[in-house]
């Protein structure tokens, strides 16, 4: 029903919820193995100042299983990233990236790596006009430490940072159940890329169904963002 999707506790305000239910709408084309119909999180912020992103499968292309994006030669940005990116920042909004990286602990990379993999992506942000504000990573193996996804450690180290964070201003965008875990703990806004690609995997279903939003790719999740504040 029209009026269920207005969150809890405000009046239906009419141009602000019909546009969530367009996006609603849409969303149904791209979840449709699992239409999101839990109205609980169902808002974008909407006094949204920051935008957490996943890295592998929203920014870059993610490595077929088991393989770990290892050295820049592997980062595989994807097509509109920069632009999307450029588009939040024009926006005025933070944006931050969270990314679990357990092959650090596998001994298949260093954090260094991982650190010239993020200046060299900055350089090509830069160049189109876009940056990313801060990167935040777990290096840590499963169950060593609480700030692997879906354990709220890296959130905790973005408020340090920028002590004018919340989760209730802000959103998480990613592709794994992780991703979505992680923001509906803090009760965040979570936001799926679905991009419905070769490799499914174990949780996807269970992503779709727990995603406040879902979408195909971050270009599309950011006009979607930009359209509803
Ligand atoms: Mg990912
Ligand atoms: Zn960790």
């Amino acid at each position: 029903m029209m009026w269920a999707l207005a969150p809890e506790g405000r009046p239906f305000k009419l141009a602000h919820d019909f546009r969530l239910l367009k996006l609603q709408v849409g969303l149904r084309a791209h979840c449709y193995h699992y239409p999101v119909t839990d109205p609980a999180p169902t808002a974008i912020p909407r006094h949204l100042t920051t935008v957490f992103l996943d890295r592998d499968g929203v920014l870059n292309k993610k490595m077929p299983e088991p393989r770990y994006v290892a050295s820049w030669a592997d980062f595989h940005i994807l097509p509109g990233v920069p632009d999307a990116i450029a588009r939040l920042n024009r926006a005025g909004l933070r944006v931050i990236v969270l990314s679990n990286q357990r092959g650090i602990a596998l001994g298949l990379y260093t954090a260094a790596d991982v650190e010239a993999i993020h200046s060299a992506f900055q350089r090509i942000l830069s160049s189109n006009g876009a940056h990313i504000d801060a990167f935040f990573i777990c290096p840590h193996d499963r169950g060593q430490c609480n700030c692997r996804k879906p354990l709220p450690g890296l959130f905790h180290q973005a408020t340090a940072q920028f002590p004018t964070i919340a989760a209730a201003s802000s959103v998480m965008i990613g592709d794994s159940l992780v991703d979505i875990d992680f923001a509906r703990r803090l009760g965040m806004t979570a936001i799926l890329i679905d991009s419905n690609s070769e490799h499914a995997r174990p949780g996807d279903e269970s992503a779709r169904a727990l995603a406040t939003l879902c979408f195909s790719s971050l270009p599309e999740a950011v006009s979607a963002l930009l359209d509803i504040r």
